[in-house]
Parts: C-alpha cells; sequence; structure tokens
C-alpha cells in the first residue's frame, strides 16, 4: 500500500464526533475510531498497542479548538467547578481559538501535540498522578511510533529516531515517577491498569532506568501471581530474562 491508500484505508475508519467543551460550552467534532475496526496484534514490551490497520492512541485525546482544553476521552467531562476555573483562567486566555482542522487523519506529528495539550490541561487542573502518568505514558507510545515511521531511505533516518526515541524515554520516565507515585496513594484500576499489569509496566520503566533492583521487586508480585493473563505472564518472564542478562553481563 502507498501513502495514500493507507490514508484512505485509515480514513474509512474513522468517524466525526460531537463533543460539548465543558469548559467554554461550545460544541465541536473530533476524530474517533470506529468501535470494533481496529485490528489488534500485539502490545510491546512497553504495553504499546499495535493494530495492524490504524494507530488507535492518535486518536485518543480530545481538543476543543475553541479554549484549547484537552484530555483523554474518559476523563473529558470529569471536571470540577474549581478546575474548570483554573483551566479558563491558565488556559482559555492565553489560547487562541481557531477553525476545526479539516483532515482525513490525525498524522503522529498531530497526536503527539494534541496530547502535549492534554498533558498541559491535565497538569493545570491538578489532576491525579494516575490520569497525568497515562497521559505521558500515551506520549511516550506516540513518539516510538514516530519513530517506527521513518522512512529507511531518509538521508537523516538515524538523527531522527534517536531524537524520536529520546523523547519517548523522557516521556516514559514522567509516567514512571507519576503512576509510581500513584501506586501508592490511589485505588486500582491506575490509568486502566489492575495491580499486576502497572506493576509489570513499572518493572519494565524500572529496567529502563537500569535500575535493576526496583526493577526485579515490581516484577516478583506480578510472576508469581496466579491469576494474571498467559499473555502478561509470557511477557513477565521476558523481562525477568533482559533483567538477569543485564545484570549477568555487568558481573562478568
Ligand atoms: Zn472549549
Amino acid at each position: 500500500m502507498d501513502a495514500n491508500e493507507k490514508v484512505k484505508a485509515e480514513k474509512g475508519l474513522l468517524m466525526d464526533k460531537r463533543y460539548n467543551c465543558p469548559i467554554c460550552d461550545k460544541q465541536f467534532r473530533s476524530k474517533a475510531v470506529k468501535s470494533n475496526t481496529a485490528k489488534f496484534v500485539d502490545t510491546m514490551a512497553d504495553l504499546r498497542p499495535i493494530h495492524s490497520n490504524v494507530n488507535v492512541t492518535k486518536y485518543d485525546a480530545i481538543c476543543c479548538p475553541n479554549c484549547g482544553y484537552a484530555a483523554l476521552g474518559k476523563n473529558f467531562d470529569n471536571i470540577t467547578a474549581t478546575q474548570r476555573k483554573t483551566i479558563q483562567e491558565k488556559i482559555q486566555t492565553n489560547f487562541k481559538s481557531h477553525e476545526e482542522t479539516e483532515c482525513d487523519i490525525y498524522t503522529t506529528e498531530m497526536a503527539i501535540s494534541r496530547m502535549k495539550m492534554a498533558l498541559l490541561c491535565t497538569v493545570t487542573k491538578g489532576g491525579k498522578d494516575s490520569e497525568i502518568g497515562y497521559v505521558c505514558l500515551k506520549i511516550c507510545w506516540l513518539y516510538q511510533d514516530l519513530a517506527d515511521e521513518v522512512a529507511d531511505d531518509d538521508p537523516d533516518a538515524e538523527t531522527k529516531k534517536e531524537t524520536y526515541l529520546k523523547e519517548a524515554y523522557n516521556a516514559g520516565m514522567n509516567a514512571y515517577n507519576r503512576l509510581t507515585n500513584a501506586r501508592m496513594h490511589e485505588d486500582y484500576p491506575i490509568a486502566g491498569m489492575n495491580e499486576p499489569t502497572l506493576d509489570y509496566l513499572l518493572s519494565y520503566f524500572a529496567y529502563k532506568k537500569e535500575d535493576y533492583t526496583t526493577a526485579l521487586q515490581f516484577l516478583s508480585g506480578v510472576v508469581s501471581n496466579r491469576s494474571i493473563s498467559p499473555r502478561l505472564k509470557d511477557k513477565s518472564l521476558d523481562l525477568k530474562d533482559m533483567i538477569n542478562k543485564v545484570r549477568e553481563s555487568a558481573e562478568s
């Protein structure tokens, strides 16, 4: 499939969804993936979901073009009167409203700037660590998608990939810090995850951070948990192998 056909195919999976903005009360549209159309393939080691026909994470942030308020779909209407006032004062007053952008699909770059707007609003309104961490996690995933999209014949391929993966790493570490706090102070589900899934994810990020002791601590409860899915069990055993390998090579 060439690039145009790909855009056409992705467009066919999308719909325009109407929203009422809880900050400015205006109506706007946002693109969403039609339900049951994305074909799931697998999740990566950091739980980044891979679908064969569309990257669903690109459509997770909802952004009001009138006032600048943005949030993940499931948190969009979830706002107190105080938070509403804060967003009006700190986001809306500085935001240049614009017409809704007419486009067929969201590119990964567009999705990243939308998700960054959601991060700014979630931090500004004083959102929970789990909410902020979840947005950071999605930014981490999107930068990896962007790195995957770099064409091999691009003369700057290596530099671009390196830059995007560094951004992914930084966003991943922010997610790690926020979700570690959430784990201590919030009830499950945290960012949509149950305890073993979150512990697995934190273990993976601790491994990326080269903090292998913490990584194994998070993982120990997951591996011995009898009720986890076979998929999570496999991932945990793979991660345990990776951690043990780097530790052995560090010792020898
Ligand atoms: Zn608005």
